[in-house]
């Protein structure tokens, strides 16, 4: 090879490496649409109609094993590389800590062409219930944008590994298999959930509870880890708070 080649070569691997996201797993966060519904803001449907009584996508996350302080290595060197939003955050955010990269490309928006042959299943597995926006395209937007652009992924296949998780792990039909399913009155207990989707999808996940009108724990969402090509469940490496009160939740209606 000529060594002019191989110097540009040599820089441009230099220049992919400097901008590679170093995240250690990504969380696939999925929402029960009961519980974002029945709660004191209460929800929309989307322009497409009322979603399925499914778990639908929330996002897929990149996340750091440990938490970091802000002035680490990672932002020293995006700050020293001249990224102005990361000397600006640095300043603002000093002395927190960071569990999570975010925002690592404001300039890389999401475009409607790379995913169109995503958006029919998107619609259905990824539905936005927001009341800010009746447009789940912008909820996907600001999805890629805060955390997609994190993933060391294109868009075309964050949106497309996300979907096939899903899809290769259905967590309603694994909770009703194990006699989870939605009601008006039944509680659960949080370990039955919890030993459901280890048995059904092999792997141990993070579970969130948020209260509905009346202040009643419920299963909100289920984060399930991901190895950092996004291909593979895995254990989860991190316990997180589950914000549940006791150990019996409710698996709303919806
Ligand atoms: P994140 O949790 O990814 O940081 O932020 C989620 C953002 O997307 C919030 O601004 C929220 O208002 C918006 N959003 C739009 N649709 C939905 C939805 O269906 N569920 C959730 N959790 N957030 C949504």
């Amino acid at each position: 090879m000529k060594p002019v080649i191989a110097f540009v070569l040599l820089c441009s691997l230099l220049v992919v490496s400097s901008t590679a996201e170093q995240f250690d797993f990504f969380y696939l966060v999925q929402q029960w649409p009961g519980s974002f519904c029945d709660t004191r803001q209460g929800c929309c449907f989307p322009e497409t109609g009322k979603p399925a009584a499914d778990f639908g996508i929330h996002g897929l996350w990149p996340n750091y094993a440990k938490c970091h302080s802000r002035s680490s290595y990672d932002d020293l060197t995006r700050a020293a590389l001249g990224d102005v939003d990361v000397v600006f955050f640095l300043s603002r955010r000093r002395g927190k800590k960071k569990c999570w990269p975010e925002y690592c490309d404001d300039g890389n928006t999401l475009s409607p062409w790379e995913i169109r042959d995503l958006v029919a299943s998107m619609e259905t597995s990824w539905p936005t219930l927001s009341c800010k926006s009746s447009r789940s395209f912008e909820f996907w937007s600001y999805e890629w944008k805060k955390h997609g652009t994190c993933s060391n992924l294109g868009q075309h296949d964050y949106f497309a590994r996300a979907l096939a998780l899903k899809a290769a792990h259905n967590l309603t039909a694994i909770l009703a298999a194990a006699g989870i399913v939605p009601s008006a009155t039944a509680t659960y207990s949080m370990t039955g959930v919890s030993d459901a989707i280890a048995k059904g999808t092999g792997f141990t996940a993070n579970l969130e509870c948020n209260r509905d009108a009346d202040g009643e724990s419920q299963l909100f969402q289920v984060y399930q880890c991901v190895n950092r090509d996004g291909t593979q469940l895995i254990d989860c490496p991190l316990q997180m708070p589950t914000k549940c009160r006791g150990d019996r939740v409710k698996l709303p209606l919806f």
